[in-house]
């Protein structure tokens, strides 16, 4: 009889707690992917860190206007795992400025941006995390996330860390392609072509006529539109050269092995000090 009785207890708890049955790891590092109870499970008792993508859609040569937007998510989904974070759902437009008027390009202008972005990281503190990267994946945007996520931690404490990734990487671009990288370069280029090749057209590749260098010194002359959409840093180096998928693969892999260490040396560096 007593048997039956602890069975039947036994049998009464699964009924009354069907979340023993849940599973102890996190079903996908995407907040877009979890309900509201894995996601009360998991931050921030186990998962504080939150990594947001900020892009824009921007005219990018030959290769996809969304490449801004498709390289920070790609980073983000290679490191997530290892950095124990989840992943906002991404920001994909964007102060584009001088390249907006070409077709498929889309502007906005700072102050609804600062605003939207700031409304969107005090979203994040206020569900729980501690540490939120903002992985960035266009330039003329640089100003306005470094100041919003200095203003969050500081008004918050919370811990933020925003990451340019081709700035981040530019000594790793010099070495592999040998030269400068660029607006919708090498660097660009490689990347985008080893997360999704089929968005690199080099079809549409006329070469060097389709790029301008920007001004040096910088303000030396400007224009809007800026009179190509493949910008080079250093005057004739960066043009895409190198089709091989390989080469497109190895420097992807070194981007994000940067990208990883450096999250994952912030992360640590925070912790010591104890702000985590
Ligand atoms: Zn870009």
């Amino acid at each position: 009889m007593r048997f039956r009785h602890i069975a039947f207890a036994l049998a009464s708890l699964f009924l009354i707690f069907p979340l023993t049955a849940i599973a102890q790891q996190i079903s996908s590092r995407s907040m877009d992917d979890l309900n509201w109870m894995e996601f009360k499970r998991f931050v921030p008792a186990k998962i504080n860190t939150v990594i947001l993508t900020v892009g824009t859609l921007e005219a990018h040569g030959f290769i996809n206007n969304g490449a801004d937007n498709t390289v920070p998510v790609g980073i983000a989904h290679a490191i997530a795992d290892d950095v124990n974070a989840l992943i906002a759902p991404h920001i994909p437009y964007g102060i584009t400025g001088i390249l907006a008027p070409y077709p498929g390009s889309l502007h906005i202008p700072e102050e609804p941006f600062r605003n939207y972005v700031r409304a969107v990281l005090i979203g994040l503190v206020n569900n729980g995390f501690k540490n939120i990267i903002i992985l960035n994946g266009h330039g003329p945007q640089i100003p306005a996330l470094q100041s919003l996520a200095e203003e969050i931690s500081l008004q918050y404490k919370v811990n933020t860390l925003v990451i340019n990734w081709w700035i981040l990487t530019a000594d790793i671009t010099k070495q592999l392609f040998g030269e400068d990288g660029g607006h919708a370069t090498n660097n660009e280029t490689a990347m985008v072509q080893a997360l999704n090749p089929k968005l690199v057209h080099w079809e549409w590749f006329t070469g060097k006529d389709m790029a301008t260098a920007l001004p040096s010194p910088p303000d030396g002359w400007s224009a809007t539109p800026f009179p190509s959409t493949i910008l080079e840093y250093t005057e004739g180096q960066g043009l895409p050269k190198d089709r091989s998928q390989a080469k497109a693969e190895e420097y992807y892999q070194k981007v994000v092995a940067r990208v990883r260490a450096v999250v994952q040396d912030t992360l640590q560096k925070w912790c010591s000090a104890g702000f985590n």
